[in-house]
């Protein structure tokens, strides 16, 4: 029988759990705390435990252990981008920014991507795995130990999509949220998606205040479908239809990610028709000049350009905002930097 992952363990599901083994249902609190607020790493530490059930909960269950493999720092800013090494020695990417409003994590979801967005580093080795509850709290608490500070606003927007392991994300959600553990505000977290049009419903379903953020990129189905495959499964319309219904139901301000890719998507028409979508929408535009790789051989638009587009959304009343380049020193894009060392590993 599999071991279970303590540490993925929603607060009911590990009080589950303690009680279907015979234990004081307050053992549950203690081992949460362990694990989210004080970073436990193995149940032989938890010395407020006696041995016996150290040694019954290490038969039955494991703990989920990550570690720093690279860190990258910035000399620009204080950007660090971290390599975590996982137990089945597969590699994650995540982000440290520190901005006015707080510090913040960008965090992996999966080990690789299935939705092959053509700019995007992340998906070039195609899906190798969803990741767990555990292996995504861990991104942010090694980064707080390897700190020594608190991480106050995270973005899943790292490698994966989201959406695409949905259980595990909003597990991962739950835990990080709970007053027990982290105790992060739904507020400070952001998710974001290629646009997984019936799990926006879902999302929207579970009434938990984040915010949704959708990589949007072109107005245009036709030209969306050529950058990312999910335009076949789902139009634009339907996107912003989802979005319309989380706003409803969240009455939290949407997020839409604007990649701008020259003579692709930064057009005089883009604009307008983009102008013309999300008329009437509450969103903000963040637009994102595109980080080249080698295998997407397009340019982001001269800085002229980009503040061109940003003032013709402005002009329309459309809130928009360049994002701020972080860490250009070590500015390889999302996913670069988890296929190569992941070579260099092998
Ligand atoms: S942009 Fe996001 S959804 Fe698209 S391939 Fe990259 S990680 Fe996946």
């Amino acid at each position: 029988m599999d071991r279970i992952e303590l540490n993925s363990l929603t607060f009911d599901e590990l009080e589950d759990f303690i009680v279907s083994i015979n234990e004081d249902r307050y053992r549950a609190d203690q081992l949460f705390t362990f694990f989210h607020k004080n970073y436990g790493k193995a149940i032989k530490d938890l010395t407020v435990f006696p041995i016996r059930l150290r040694d019954k909960l290490d038969g039955m269950g494991k703990v989920n252990n990550i570690e720093i493999f690279k860190r990258l720092d910035s000399n620009i800013d204080n950007t660090k981008k971290y390599l975590y090494l996982l137990e089945d020695d597969n590699i994650v990417e995540s982000v440290f920014m520190e901005y006015k409003h707080g510090l913040t994590a960008c965090i992996s979801t999966q080990v690789g991507c299935k939705m092959g967005c053509y700019f995007c580093a992340s998906t070039k080795d195609g899906f190798v795995r969803n990741l767990s509850p555990a292996e995504m709290l861990n991104q942010v608490y090694v980064m707080e130990e390897d700190l020594n500070n608190k991480i106050t606003n995270i973005v899943l927007m790292g490698s994966g999509e989201p959406l695409d392991n949905y259980e595990n994300v909003l597990k991962f959600l739950e835990i990080i949220h709970h007053e027990r553990g982290h105790n992060l505000s739904y507020r400070n977290i952001t998710l974001s998606t290629c646009g997984i049009v019936p799990n926006i419903y879902k999302l929207a379903e579970e009434g938990i205040p984040i915010t949704l953020s959708i990589s949007l990129h072109s107005p245009f189905d036709e030209e969306r479908r050529r950058i990312m495959p999910i335009g076949n499964k789902y139009s634009v319309s339907e996107i912003l239809q989802a979005c319309r219904y989380y706003y409803e139901k969240i009455n939290r301000r949407i997020t839409i990610e604007y990649t701008l890719i020259e003579g692709v998507n930064d057009r005089e028409e883009d604009l307008l028709e983009l102008t013309k979508i999300l008329k009437g929408i509450k969103c903000h535009v963040n637009l994102i000049p595109l980080n080249p790789i080698k295998e997407f051989d397009y340019n982001r638009p001269s800085q002229l350009g980009i503040k061109k587009f940003k003032k013709g959304l402005n002009n329309k009343s459309i809130p928009a905002t360049i994002r701020r380049e972080m860490g250009g020193d070590i500015n390889a894009s999302c996913g670069q930097l988890r296929r190569r060392y992941s070579k260099d590993k092998r």
